[in-house]
């Protein structure tokens, strides 16, 4: 008999426990008392990779090819004259290859002869980070994604005017977005 009274008790108080964590949910945004929920703490980690982007190394594995991994992930360099973009012309953006945010435009391409896309200027200084690299007996300043952390390729101060720089960018780390042709867009 006792059991027959224990099992709807039981679902009581778990359908109750559910209204209790499920309205919190939905409605609270900060948690200003120190009864933060894990639900406060889940959506504020989601607020957070809005900006970054942090997954494991076994993630990106899984979602980069092995060329893009080894540049981005493992700050390899392409071979010159070899990536995609080294000679491309055309009228667009380059957006990061592992996270997908916007770094260079073609407007400020440029043709070093170096055989990697070279670049006197990014989108946005906010799009990059430098980080000084001692690598191979040089002192040089490697260029980072700061979305997600990613390696891009090297800046060296020989750019031409109007920055005199020159992001020497691999392009296993970019993704070429065409700028779309304005007369024949539908709109
Ligand atoms: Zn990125």
């Amino acid at each position: 008999m006792k059991n027959r009274m224990i099992l709807p008790a039981v679902l009581a108080a778990a359908f109750l426990m559910v209204l209790y964590f499920a309205f919190p949910l939905k409605g609270k945004t900060t948690g200003k008392n120190g009864a933060q929920t894990a639900a406060d703490s889940l959506t504020q980690k989601e607020d957070s990779t809005m900006e970054t982007m942090n997954l494991t190394e076994e993630e990106w594995k899984q979602r980069l090819t092995p060329e893009e991994y080894r540049v981005l992930r493992e700050r390899g360099t392409e071979r010159p004259f070899t990536g995609l973009y080294w000679d491309n012309h055309e009228n667009g953006t380059y957006k990061c290859a592992a996270c997908g945010a916007q770094l260079f435009s073609s407007e400020t391409k440029f043709d070093s002869g170096c055989g990697w896309p070279s670049f006197y200027d990014v989108s946005s200084s906010d799009a990059i980070e430098l980080k000084k690299d001692y690598s191979f007996g040089m002192i040089r300043f490697e260029v980072i994604c700061k979305k997600c952390g990613s390696h891009l390729g090297h800046v060296f101060n020989d750019g031409p005017q109007p920055t005199n720089l020159r992001y020497c960018i691999n392009s296993a780390s970019l993704h070429f977005k065409k700028e779309e042709n304005p007369k024949t867009k539908n709109k």
